[in-house]
């Protein structure tokens, strides 16, 4: 990879589009006169199938360019141009890409919302980001926007996805999504911007603490195209499965972007997770490569394998993970049980896509996150008390992750603090705030984020290793580790588990897990204490929430809990 430049590519795709750069032109427009425009780009399964076997919507390249034109020119109509904010609150329907793309189309600024967001967490993002639209369903709009549409003055016109009847429910002043885009034509049309122009805003998961919003630009989609490539094994001929939603980071990266400018066929599922239901779809829609997440994949082991093994997977060539440290456990299982090989991938919303992965022809090793991708350059730092930092050379020493600036897909800034953005940069390198170590071999290995870390009797301690012991313990299914303050040592390390089924919580199972850990860990390392939890909280997307069950112990507040996914 010594002659390969990020420039260059980008160049390339300025040179294809005739001087511009415009995520919905490299996704669609590219595509027409080929021979894939007559493709379906992305079939829709909705949530009433499979009772009802034909409620599948199949959109071709053609299709989609025709109705975000329509959307586009809708848009312009509305005044809306190059920077103002189009927001989406939709669940994974046709429209919601058909926003995307669109908005993207006319240069203005696409920003998804998590459909399960309540009033409260809608308006904090729409007020932040001064939404001009927003486009959501006519369902929700009694429980979360009437409560809230007076206090964003910013926003001027809702587009309803008419789920109901509208006229039902006395919606005031609002555009019917079908009849708005019904009424525009179709004709051609796209802004020229250019790479540098802000495409999408997204909000971090708030794991740590309060959302940011991490602004992407339009030269993003050059690595979107080739990180699908290296990372995700993606070719033109697959049917791919990306089942994040497009409300996070991965959602859109590679559940929008990615697979549309490689010119392949992407499924959508409307529904919920549901193990049987997510076994069905690989099967029946012959799925080549599936990009999830570790809750999903535990949630599948919890399931049970034997489910599993009733359904044909052996059309998937390549499976992918991302969004958490995923379980040595969770690899070795779903490639003992049901022969699909896990590559864990790393990455952030604020990097806009894949860092580090593993690859089809790189030997897994479970628990690793594999290496940085190809025209990345990652180190593991030290900061220093002067605010510089200092390369790690040694392997095995942990250090935090950061990466050379350059990378096409790296966020241009947080919305509204850019104090925040500029302290994340030292040296030419983004510091990303995890910390991992590297081998001999050069495979990095996740330690946990620099605010989980536990500092006991002076060793710093990473979550993820504790959490992946406690993992193989017979009756544990899902663990979370923190640090507990204490007079003596600093910190103790304390666990909470959750159970598989057909185990009960008792004194003797809480010191048996204990006896198991220490035996591996040794008694440093090894939780002192354990607390039975029925369930982990998690964000909205699947992310164990840490500072909660830490604040919570601590009798401490609570702190932004905007993407809680079940208050408990
Ligand atoms: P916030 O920044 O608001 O606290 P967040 O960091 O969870 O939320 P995201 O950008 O969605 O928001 O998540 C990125 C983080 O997820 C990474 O910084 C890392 O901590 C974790 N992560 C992602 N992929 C992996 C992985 N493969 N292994 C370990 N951790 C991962
Ligand atoms: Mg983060």
């Amino acid at each position: 990879m010594a002659e390969f430049q990020w420039k260059e590519k980008v160049a390339e795709c300025l040179t294809g589009a005739g001087g511009f750069l415009n995520i919905c032109y490299e996704a669609l427009d590219k595509h027409l006169g080929t021979a894939i425009e007559n493709k379906v780009a992305i079939r829709f399964i909705s949530k009433n199938w499979p009772a009802d076997k034909n409620a599948i919507l199949d959109l071709t390249y053609k299709d989609l360019t025709h109705q975000t034109c329509q959307f586009a020119r809708g848009l312009q109509s509305l005044g809306v141009g190059k920077g103002d904010k189009v927001f989406a609150l939709l669940p994974r329907v046709h429209e919601l890409y058909v926003v995307a793309l669109g908005t993207l189309r006319i240069g203005a600024v696409f920003c998804p919302l998590f459909s399960a967001f309540g009033a409260e967490p809608v308006k904090t993002r729409a007020l932040f980001g001064r939404a001009k639209v927003l486009v959501t369903m006519a369902s929700y709009y009694a429980k979360k926007i009437a409560p809230i549409r007076s206090q964003l003055p910013d926003l001027k016109y809702i587009i309803l996805v008419n789920d109901i009847d509208a006229s039902k429910v006395k919606i005031p002043d609002f555009l019917d999504f079908k009849k708005f885009i019904d009424s525009f034509s179709s004709d051609y049309l796209i802004e020229k911007t250019n790479p540098e122009d802000i495409a999408l805003l997204h909000f971090t998961s708030g794991t740590t603490g309060k959302p940011k919003g991490a602004l992407h630009a339009h030269s993003a989609v050059v690595y979107h195209k080739h990180s699908g490539q290296m990372a995700l094994n993606l070719r033109t001929e697959d049917t791919f499965w990306c089942t994040a939603d497009p409300g996070w980071v991965t959602g859109t990266s590679y559940g929008i972007v990615s697979p549309l400018v490689n010119g392949l066929t992407m499924l959508v599922d409307e529904a919920e997770f549901q193990a049987e239901r997510w076994y069905l779809i690989l099967d029946e829609f012959q799925v080549t490569n599936w990009y999830t997440a570790p809750t999903a994949l535990r949630m599948l082991m919890r399931s049970g394998f034997d489910l599993g093994s009733n359904f044909d997977l052996s059309k998937i060539r390549y499976a992918a993970s991302v969004g958490e440290p995923l379980n040595p456990e969770v690899v070795i299982k779903f490639k003992e049980k049901l022969k699909i090989l896990i590559h864990d991938n790393w990455w952030q919303t604020e990097t806009g896509g894949i860092i580090i992965s593993n690859y089809i022809d790189m030997e897994i090793k479970a628990g690793s996150m594999g290496k940085p991708l190809p025209g990345i350059e990652v180190a593991l730092v030290q900061r220093n008390k002067e605010g510089g930092i200092e390369k790690l050379s040694c392997p095995g020493s942990k250090g935090e992750i950061a990466i050379r600036v350059g990378w096409p897909a790296m966020f241009r800034g947080y919305l509204g603090e850019e104090e925040r953005y500029r302290k994340c940069f030292v040296d030419d390198f983004y510091l990303s705030g995890d910390i991992a170590t590297m081998d001999s071999e050069g495979y990095y290995w996740f330690v946990g984020r620099t605010d989980d870390l536990i500092k006991s009797s002076g060793h710093l301690i990473g979550p993820f290793e504790v959490e992946s012991v406690l993992m193989e313990h017979p009756a544990v299914l899902e663990a979370a580790v923190i640090g507990k303050p204490d007079a003596t040592v600093g910190e103790i390390v304390k666990a909470f588990v959750s159970l598989k089924k057909d185990f009960i919580w008792s004194e003797t199972l809480m010191l048996d897990i204990l006896g198991f850990a220490r035996k591996r860990l040794g008694a440093v390392v090894a939780p002192k204490e354990i607390s039975y939890i029925d369930t982990l909280p998690k964000t909205k997307s699947g992310k164990i929430l840490r500072r909660l069950l830490k604040s919570r112990e601590m009798g401490l507040p609570e702190g932004d809990i905007s993407t809680l996914e079940l208050p408990i």
